[in-house]
Formats: C-alpha cells, structure tokens, sequence
C-alpha cells in the first residue's frame, strides 16, 4: 500500500521543468536524509493512494501534465502498480518520482518519466546548487520501449519488478557502473540555469 498525505497536495511548477505537476506527498519514506526537510512523511500517515484517488486529483487539478510522487514509500509493487495504473488511464500525463535514494531499481527507470535520486546532504545543497549531490533525469522514452515494458513485466503491474533484465537492459541500454539507463539524460541543469528552488 501506498499513502499519501492529502493536505499537502498541490499543482506546482518548479519541481519538474517544463511541467505543470500534481504533487503528492507519499508517507512512509525509507530514507534517512541528514537534515531531513520533512521528518513526518518517514511515519505510517496519512491515506491509501488508490487508483479511484488518482483519477479524482487529476480530474479536480486540470490541466496538469504531470503526476510527481515526492517520496516512494515502503511498497514497491504498489508504487509501480500505481504507476502503470497512471500510464494506462492517463496516457497524456507523464509520471515522476522523488525518490531519497542514491540509486533506483531498473523497474523504477520503466515505469517514470522522471526520476530524482540522492539522499539530501546539507553540506551539498539542494538541486538548485551546483554542489548538490542530487540528480534529476528524463528518461527520453519511446513508445516502443513503453510497449515492450508492457509487453513483458509483471502481470498486475506491467512491468518488470527489480530484476535486471527489463527493457532498457535488453536492449544493452543500462550503464552498468552506475545502473542509470543511457537514455535518462541527467537536467539537473535546469535548475541552476534558472534559479529556482525545489529544496524537497
Ligand atoms: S527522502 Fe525526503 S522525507 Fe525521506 S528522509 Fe530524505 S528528506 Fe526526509
């Protein structure tokens, strides 16, 4: 199960470029960033983030081309069925993660647009300074890798869970000293060129 803390959604412009996103602050983080900006969302709070909820966010935010999932939670199935479920209903709407994690499973690489990774370090910033240790990347997907995803993974979810061998590894796409696939370009960039302030 994945919760969200529904007091604290809300359509912002800055977290991902380019983006006008609904984001949802999902609880149950298993981070454990020093200087830790938001130390509640590591308890159980909050609401069941279900597919009729999603449905009903995107349908009372119109407009919104981007569904951004600041946090993962502790349920990765969930979070990728969620994910897929988002992919199928709402195939105009591109899909991000923020996740506090130095590295992300190659499932989280199918199923997200965007991907944010690193754990918040104070001594290095936050993704508006060149210092920082965080890294945010669009994966430049096309629609045949989307179908070859669907095409192969997980029944309920439809994609692959955490195993090496999803599209971007078949194809000799994944890097493999860093696991970041080769088709997710790195726009941390974006943000020092415009100054802006996701500090999350
Ligand atoms: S990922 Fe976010 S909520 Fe989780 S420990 Fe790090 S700063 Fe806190």
């Amino acid at each position: 199960m994945i919760k969200y803390v529904p007091e604290m959604t809300s359509v912002v412009l800055e977290e991902i470029p380019d983006r006008v996103s609904l984001a949802v602050d999902i609880s149950n983080c298993r981070g454990n960033c020093v200087g830790c900006h938001s130390p509640f969302l590591k308890l159980d709070i909050g609401e069941e983030l279900t597919p009729a909820i999603v449905d009903a966010l995107i349908a009372d935010n119109f407009g919104v081309n981007c569904f951004l999932f600041l946090g993962e939670g502790r349920d990765p199935e969930a979070l990728l069925a969620l994910a897929a479920y988002i992919r199928s209903a709402h195939p105009a709407m591109e899909i991000a993660l923020y996740s506090g994690r130095e590295e992300v499973e190659p499932a989280i690489w199918d199923a997200f647009d965007y991907v944010k990774v690193g754990p918040y370090r104070p001594e290095c910033g936050p993704l508006n300074e060149r210092s920082t240790n965080q890294r945010l990347y669009h994966v430049r997907r096309t629609a045949g890798m989307a179908d070859e995803g669907l095409r192969t993974g997980n029944a309920r979810t439809g994609f692959p869970l955490w195993d090496t061998a999803g599209p971007f590894a078949r194809r000799g796409w994944q890097d493999a000293s860093s696991a970041i696939p080769t088709c997710a370009e790195d726009i941390t960039y974006r943000f020092w060129r415009k100054g802006i302030d996701p500090n999350r």
